[in-house]
């Protein structure tokens, strides 16, 4: 409060400067219209003046830069005999007013009145002061005025939970070790006094981590909710603006706000967009000072609270932890972390019960087929699949949400909106049909639990031609070397029936390299599966867990070894593509029947693929050999 009472003193020497300045403005203006008795004399144009020296007819001039005002000797009746008119440069005038005998004087430089240096000198620094003053007061909010420049003010909203819009933990399913850690929060929260007497240290700091839409937002409300205190939530990105020193004054205010209304909670979301590494990003030009100077101030502000009964709690959430700060992630400050991961079969069927609980599902529908089937989906995918199938149920005027719904809802998810407007070519079509056929065989004799659910020739989303859908029989958590190696012909097979069937290849299956490729990486450098390289890990952990190709960052190894890796991935991909092309050479009878029919139907699917599929055989030569030598 202390700080709102000297506010007052600037105040009033505002208003003070303020008057005065208008002072001035005001006298300046009207100095400008002060009747000047100049103006008074009638003015003549220069030519009758001079016509009337010729006459001799002037008496006496009097000439200034503005203005020559004379008098005539003998003015005729009633006119004036003073005129003035208006000088033009003329060096004759003087030896022309002697020759006449006029008598003439000039008037000194005109030099500024002391009225007018004043003006000058004092009046323009006097509107920066006030312009300026004007400007910090209105970003201070001391008047609480909201304007477009009050950018040092926290953009947080208070968040306060009412009955009815109050998340709980009820809300969030699917991540029970993440609920229990929160709920040691909620804990501090409600009963500080219980944690303070033993001595115990309240955790300042909670970090939320965990890939997009697994809940972590939804996480930090129900902690709110079930705490029942305020709740500031702001993201990252809005403390960062264009005027360095914003943001680390945004960071004060919120916390000097939340301090003021302790015991509350602040939610920082996308904490990465302020804690990124501060060594991290050497090469831009300019550098990052806002960043940097804004987490600076947050670490400052979570070090600088200590109140022991009136808790502040500062939980933050990210999908890059691997890019924060590590000075964000000490003691003292986001010293806990929480997992919030992608839900496991048991989670999805509670996620999908919370969903289908608010549409109308129809009797007999299976929410354990849809978990099932929705392998890596997250918590947002999850509530999207549910609202989808409502959609589609209700586009058909039913009143109730149905099982086939659900199925295509998961496919909507996963590949993007059906867009039958795309024409194909009939000879690209012939492509994406062997194309797929290709990837369903494949991966119908490859181990690993993957069955081949669905063929489709039917262009989806933005970039697949067609796809095809492979369904996990059950739960997987760990892969074996086969099946990784089986993932890989299954991608190659696409590209290697186009080869064994037209002898060239397009440019369709650009995804399906991109993916074969980084599994066969992450199984040399990651799950140390080679075994010339045996069971070291040359990535560095870390860089790709939430959000894929993060920069895949290699450990320091030898040059040898870099060749080593090299050969070894390529060798992996080599020797899946070869078997790739055994199994479509030794089932080509079955790969131009499926790819006939499909070109025919656009989708086979359920029991006549499973029957279809059912008549291929593994080869010889592509069951599990020897490595293929590379070329060095
Ligand atoms: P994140 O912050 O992790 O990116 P959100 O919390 O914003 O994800 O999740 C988006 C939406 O998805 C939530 O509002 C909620 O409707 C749904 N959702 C996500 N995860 C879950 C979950 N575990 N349980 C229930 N709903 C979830
Ligand atoms: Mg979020
Ligand atoms: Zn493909």
């Amino acid at each position: 409060m202390a700080l709102r009472q000297d506010e007052n003193k600037p105040n009033r020497r505002f208003s003070i400067i303020n008057l005065v300045l208008i002072g001035f403005g005001v006298l300046l203006l009207f100095s400008n219209f002060l009747p000047n008795p100049a103006n008074q004399v009638p003015r003549v144009p220069y030519s009758l003046f001079i016509d009337q020296v010729n006459d001799g007819n002037v008496k006496r001039a009097f000439i200034t830069q503005d203005q020559i005002r004379y008098e005539l000797s003998n003015a005729p009746e009633g006119s004036p005999s003073v005129l003035a008119t208006t000088p033009i440069f003329d060096m004759e005038l003087p030896q022309r007013l002697e020759q006449k005998g006029v008598e003439f004087a000039a008037a000194p430089p005109k030099r500024p009145s002391f009225f007018t240096t004043l003006l000058s000198w004092v009046v323009p620094p006097l509107i920066f002061i006030v312009v300026l003053q004007f400007f910090a007061r209105r970003s201070m909010g001391g008047g609480g005025a909201q304007g477009a420049l009050s950018f040092t003010k926290s953009k947080a909203r208070v968040y306060v939970p009412d009955e009815e819009s109050r998340v709980t933990f009820a809300d969030v399913a699917g991540v029970d070790e993440a609920k229990a850690e929160l709920s040691e929060i909620v804990d501090f929260l409600k009963t500080p006094e219980r944690y303070v007497e033993i001595g115990a240290r309240i955790p300042k700091g909670v970090l939320l981590v965990g890939p997009p839409g697994t809940g972590k937002t939804l996480l930090a409300k129900a902690v709110a909710g079930e705490s029942g205190v305020p709740f500031f939530i702001i993201s990252g990105s809005e403390f960062v603006e264009l005027f360095v020193g914003a943001g680390a004054a945004r960071v004060r205010d919120l916390f000097e706000q939340a301090k003021q209304k302790a015991p509350c909670i602040i939610f920082i979301d996308e904490l990465d967009a302020i804690g990124k590494s501060r060594g991290g990003s050497m090469g831009v030009v300019g550098g990052n000072d806002e960043r940097e100077q804004t987490l600076n101030q947050l670490l400052t502000e979570m070090d600088g609270f200590t109140s022991k009964d009136k808790p502040v709690i500062v939980v933050g959430a990210t999908n890059q932890p691997e890019t924060l700060d590590a000075a964000l992630l000490r003691p003292g400050r986001f010293d806990r972390q929480v997992l919030v991961d992608r839900p496991d079969l048991s989670g999805r069927k509670t996620i999908l019960e919370i969903y289908a609980d608010k549409v109308k599902l129809a009797p007999g529908v299976d929410l354990d087929k849809i978990a099932q089937a929705t392998s890596g989906f997250a918590g947002a995918d999850l509530a999207n699949l549910v609202n989808e199938a409502a959609l589609l149920a209700a586009r058909v005027m039913r009143t109730s949400v149905e099982q086939g719904d659900l199925n295509e809802a998961i496919e909507r998810v996963v590949a993007g909106l059906e867009k039958r407007s795309r024409v194909l070519q009939d000879d690209e079509k012939r492509v994406v049909a062997y194309h797929e056929v290709g990837h369903a065989i494949v991966g119908h004799l490859m181990p690993g639990g993957a069955k081949v659910a669905k063929i489709s020739i039917v262009p989806r989303g933005m970039s697949a031609l067609g796809y095809t859908l492979q369904l996990p029989q059950e739960e997987r958590f760990l892969n074996s070397k086969e099946d990784l190696e089986g993932q890989i012909a299954t991608l190659l097979g696409g590209r290697s029936a186009e080869e064994v069937v037209f002898g060239e290849i397009t440019t369709g299956a650009a995804n399906d390299l991109q993916r074969a490729t980084d599994i066969a990486e992450q199984m040399v450098g990651t799950y140390g599966m080679s075994d010339t390289l045996g069971p070291l890990a040359y990535d560095k952990q870390g860089g790709s867990r939430f959000l894929g190709n993060g920069g895949n960052p290699r450990r320091v190894v030898s040059d040898a070894t870099a060749v080593a890796i090299d050969r070894e991935v390529r060798s992996l991909v080599d020797r899946a593509h070869e078997r790739a092309l055994a199994i479509l050479k030794g089932n080509r009878g079955l790969l131009e029947d499926i790819a006939a029919k499909i070109l025919e139907k656009e989708v086979i699917e359920g029991d006549e693929l499973k029957h279809l599929l059912s008549s291929s055989v593994m080869p010889e030569d592509a069951a599990f050999t020897e490595p293929v030598p590379v070329p060095a």
